[in-house]
């Protein structure tokens, strides 16, 4: 019997190399691709995770330079984080950043995640790290509910934001000279913007939204005793800090009703305001009536996606890396 070798020409057998080397590259091009592939998947379910994250955290900024506060941040981080399946989150993953007036206004979430490879491991490649990172900042908001039916000017605002003196401000109604200014009496609620709509206004607070941009007509006639009246309402239901008379600039409960939210405004012609921003107060007894006094307070309202460019203390948040 005659077997019959065949011989491999020189040219087979470079054929025979060139495929190997050509089945290696696409082997490794094709496990490169489903571990880029997984990678890629990997990115984006951190990307997610960093941003949930950062967004649950929006309604703490600006937060003071408090290490117990910045504590209660990273430890709720850690919380939210593991929530959205990411565990071991570290201190060192929140970076805050930069300090304005005592307050941090933003901060940055870094996520990593290292997921050993399949197929690239072929080609030396043992596992690929993950990197994403979402920033949160405070920003003015541009809608609140629950305002009084009260606004200062802009230029108001930023006579009393110049004198630097945010504690005690006098208010005075209409077009007098009061200590900081004057307010005026604005209808937000639908009504003709009668005395006693302005009042229950007053001591409720507006239950729809009052949004930047909006136009409302300016209350005419005499209310004199309208602020008064309110003001000494919402005085009276402050059950905080009893031993101290109550809610101060010093100490407060945001939803105190002595904490009261109140536009700024510009006027666009003699009879209607557009709303530019809004700033709070908390309360103090006034001594005159058809006064408003109180020292300008910061408060973090629920997201909005309002924003305002008038900085008036009231802050929102949003995503901003
Ligand atoms: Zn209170």
């Amino acid at each position: 019997m005659r077997i019959n070798f065949r011989r491999f020409t020189a040219e087979e057998g470079a054929s025979a190399v060139i495929v190997a080397i050509m089945l290696s590259l696409l082997l490794g091009m094709a496990s490169l691709t489903i571990d880029i592939g997984m990678t890629y998947t990997d990115a984006s379910a951190i990307q997610n995770v960093a941003d949930a994250v950062a967004l649950s955290l929006g309604r703490f900024l600006p937060v003071e330079d408090d290490e117990a506060a910045i504590a209660e941040i990273i430890a709720l981080a850690d919380e939210y984080a593991a929530k959205n399946g990411y565990f071991g989150l570290q201190a060192e993953d929140i970076v805050l950043g930069d300090l304005v007036s005592g307050r941090y206004g933003a901060l940055t979430i870094n996520l990593s995640k290292t997921s050993p490879t399949y197929l690239a491991k072929i080609i030396g490649v043992e596992e690929i790290t993950s990197r994403k990172s979402a920033t949160i900042s405070a920003v003015p908001a541009g809608s609140v509910t629950g305002c009084v039916p009260v606004g200062i000017s802009a230029s108001a605002y930023e006579t009393a934001m110049a004198t630097g003196i945010t504690e005690h401000v006098v208010f005075k109604a209409g077009g007098g000279g009061g200590e900081s200014g004057f307010f005026g009496y604005i209808v937000i609620d639908g009504s003709n913007g009668n005395a006693k709509a302005l009042l229950d206004t007053f001591k409720y607070g507006h239950d729809g939204e009052v949004c930047v941009g909006d136009t409302y007509p300016v209350a005419k006639g005499n209310k004199a005793s309208v602020a008064k009246k309110g003001v000494n309402y919402r005085m009276s239901l402050c059950t905080h800090f009893p031993e101290d008379g109550g809610c101060t600039y010093q100490h407060y409960v945001e939803n105190c009703p002595r904490v009261m939210s109140f536009m700024i405004y510009e006027f666009i012609d003699s009879t209607t305001v557009k709303v530019n921003g809004f700033s709070a107060f908390i309360l103090e007894h006034s001594e005159n009536e058809d006064e408003i006094q109180g020292s300008f307070i910061n408060l973090n309202v629920p997201y909005t996606s309002y924003t305002s460019d008038i900085d008036g203390g009231i802050y929102t948040y949003k995503l901003t890396g």
